[in-house]
């Protein structure tokens, strides 16, 4: 069964249509990327996966559980995990804190637990060095690196990422494909929002185009990127 199934997927904000009827599968372990022009509705895809932003008519299934105004949003979104365009990452917590906030206070998990975790994950991710640091005493690509581990250490099935290389260098927008090919190696799904058509072409299983609010697309790159 499908990761994630979506059938006729329908979001209003107020009376503007924002998501038209969205229908897509996604296996386990599979890297979609969103594109589109500013404004398609890809931000409110994605959020409604994890239900930040609800939907209003058609089903969201996530590993064959339907997502409604019934479901568990904390668990939900322990098993979808999100990766903020601008890190979201709490400023007065070091990074290790950053990482063992969200097991402890939602699962329970004891604190060494969360902490040897956490240094795990930062670890794949190359940032174990900086665990006692504040965010802002590190670069942007270290922040979104951080970002990734710290969903990591919820165990998640999914990870959304909004924009993820927005604000990053040539040099970490290449660590930042290289993670998310592991992810997928461990059976993580991803699915990413992104403007950057090169890192699209990278990392994309399949590629999802966005136009007001629709679908119109869904191919792997080579097709998407050869000219018709
Ligand atoms: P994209 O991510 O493709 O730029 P968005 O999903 O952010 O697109 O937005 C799609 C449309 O919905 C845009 O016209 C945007 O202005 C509108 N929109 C997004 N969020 C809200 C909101 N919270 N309230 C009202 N309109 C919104
Ligand atoms: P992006 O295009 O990068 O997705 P935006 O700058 O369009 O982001 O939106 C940033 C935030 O403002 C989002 O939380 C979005 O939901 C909200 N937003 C966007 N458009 C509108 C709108 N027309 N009315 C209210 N909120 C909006």
């Amino acid at each position: 069964t499908a990761r994630i199934s979506i059938r006729g997927l329908s979001k209003f904000y107020k009376d503007y249509l924002a998501l038209d009827r969205v229908d897509l599968d996604v296996r386990k372990g599979e890297r979609i990327v969103v594109l589109g022009p500013s404004g398609s509705g890809k931000s409110t895809f994605i959020r409604c996966l994890n239900r930040i932003e609800p939907h209003d008519s058609g089903v969201l299934m996530i590993d064959g559980r339907v997502i409604d105004d019934r479901t568990d949003l904390t668990a939900l979104r322990g098993s979808v995990g999100m990766v903020f365009q601008n890190y979201n990452l709490f400023p007065h917590l070091s990074v290790l804190d950053n990482c063992t906030l969200a097991p402890r206070l939602v699962r329970g998990v004891g604190t060494s637990d969360a902490k040897a975790t956490a240094r795990r994950y930062l670890s794949q991710v190359n940032i174990a060095e900086q665990a006692d640091k504040f965010p802002i005493q590190l670069s942007g690509g270290q922040q979104q690196r951080v970002a990734i581990a710290r969903a990591l250490c919820m165990n998640p099935e999914i990870i959304l990422f909004d924009e993820p290389t927005a604000a990053l260098d040539p040099e970490s927008i290449s660590g930042i494909v290289g993670i998310m090919r592991d992810l997928t190696e461990q059976g993580i799904t991803t699915v990413c929002v992104t403007h950057e058509m090169g890192f699209a072409r990278h990392i994309a299983d399949r590629i999802v185009f966005m136009d007001r609010g629709a679908v119109l697309e869904i191919t792997p790159p080579e097709e998407f990127f050869t000219a018709p």
